[in-house]
């Protein structure tokens, strides 16, 4: 969006900072960003009460009637409305002027997300951190996992046309951008919208038809010249059968690190937030990916706290990634959702044993991130760096291993083997 603002000739300011216009893109993933979300609002209006203030995004996609309660805003816009959002600001300015400047909500307008079909194309955006862009290939998802909003305010399945991904994928390499990161909502859904008629459910037969799929886009993509690592977005665990394996281990630019989004280690507890998965199918994605990828990096979520989660249930999941051993584990602690069916199960989990099982997980993590790197001590690796930080350049492995080096030289954006020496809290020291 500051892309759009900026093409037509707007000035992007620090949003703490005096502005004509405020762009808040809220977000709706727990009540307590509905808050911030509010918070954010009103404090545009106070840095500039003259300020045209646009509620867009999530929050104000689910939550519309609540978002126009709040005076200081000027303007409502969903997500689909997104893409033209200059456009709609400028209506807004014009409709508003010529009613003397009474400050009245002329424009609202929230399209249902549901309903759309089309992937909701921006265009090329070059939304790149240092070394890295993140490319977005589908929005929407269908899943409906019983804690999760995102289906309401993100939609169904949209994915963008694969011709739009690669050109905007070849025009980055021509800038100098080595890696890409495959993002979207529920990027294993993939192509699934492409397909019309019956609509394919079952993993395996996604893989198996000739659709074109995720594992498709990839193939095209590990082509393009310049790119030199493809780094997945999360993906859900039942997209790694054997044959997207079979298929992805001969692409080379693929980086051997896989966030998949487990949630919980117990069936019982991922039944009832409606995971699709059991954590023996689980168990065997991980053993499949490491006997393909030897020096596999495995990442995931965990949700603890959910509704109904007993000892007992607790257990099995911290036996179950003990087990596993994941590299690094994100863990979250379930906080109700208003608007999803979790919110009104029974038997709610108390904040301090959240707190305390979310504390014995992290530990874990910890644990296991520290055993890993060990392994790499005294290895050379090949490093993309990114960013100085003190006296260190810091980047990472391909398979995502953060690693620093001590050096006055500026190696932004450059791959380079290092030696690793030493542990340094969650990261490798190395020497060049
Ligand atoms: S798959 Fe992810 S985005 Fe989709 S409903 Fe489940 S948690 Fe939400």
């Amino acid at each position: 969006m500051s892309q759009k603002f900026l093409e037509k000739g707007y000035e992007i300011v620090e949003h703490t900072k005096k502005a004509d216009i405020y762009i808040i893109n809220t977000c709706t993933v727990t009540n307590m960003s509905d808050r911030k979300s509010r918070q954010m609002l009103r404090r545009a209006k106070i840095l500039n009460k003259d300020a045209i203030v646009v509620a867009v995004g999530c929050y104000a996609q689910v939550a519309k009637n609540e978002i126009e309660q709040i005076p200081e805003i000027d303007l409502v816009l969903g997500n689909d409305e997104k893409v033209n959002i200059v456009q709609y600001v400028e209506k807004y300015i014009k409709e508003s002027n010529a009613q003397n400047n009474e400050t009245i909500n002329t424009g609202n307008k929230i399209q249902d997300v549901m309903q759309s079909k089309e992937f909701a194309e921006f265009g090329d955006v070059t939304y790149t951190e240092k070394t890295r862009a993140v490319i977005k290939i589908q929005d929407g998802c269908d899943r409906f996992c019983s804690y999760c909003i995102i289906p309401y305010a993100r939609g169904r399945v949209r994915s963008r046309k694969p011709e739009h991904i690669i050109s905007e994928i070849e025009k980055i390499a021509k800038e100098g951008i080595k890696e890409v990161v495959i993002t979207g909502i529920h990027i294993a859904s993939y192509g699934k919208d492409f397909r019309s008629g019956k609509e394919i459910e079952n993993e395996k037969e996604i893989q198996g038809n000739k659709q074109y799929r995720l594992i498709d886009l990839l193939e095209e993509i590990n082509k393009i010249e310049g790119i030199q690592r493809i780094r997945l977005g999360s993906i859900e665990p039942l997209l790694i059968t054997k044959e997207f394996l079979d298929r992805l281990i001969k692409l080379e630019k693929v980086c051997h690190h896989f966030h998949l989004s487990l949630q919980s280690g117990c069936n019982e507890t991922l039944k009832r937030m409606n995971r699709r998965y059991t954590i023996e199918q689980f168990q065997e994605i991980v053993k499949n990916i490491r006997k393909y990828y030897k020096d596999a990096v495995l990442t995931t979520d965990i949700i603890v706290g959910f509704p109904g989660e007993t000892e007992e249930e607790f257990s099995k999941t911290y036996n179950f990634l003990k087990n596993i051993k994941f590299y690094k584990m994100h863990i979250f602690k379930y906080s109700q959702r208003k608007g999803t069916k979790a919110a009104t199960m029974p038997n709610q989990v108390d904040g301090n044993i959240k707190e305390e099982r979310s504390k014995k997980l992290l530990e874990l993590s910890d644990k296991n991130q520290k055993e890993y790197n060990k392994r790499y001590i005294g290895k050379e690796v090949e490093v993309l760096f990114e960013e100085q930080e003190g006296k260190y350049y810091k980047g990472h492995t391909k398979n995502y291993i953060e690693i620093k080096c001590e050096t006055n030289e500026n190696l932004q954006n450059e791959i380079k083997k290092v030696k690793c020496k030493k542990l340094d809290s969650d990261c490798i020291i190395a020497e060049i």
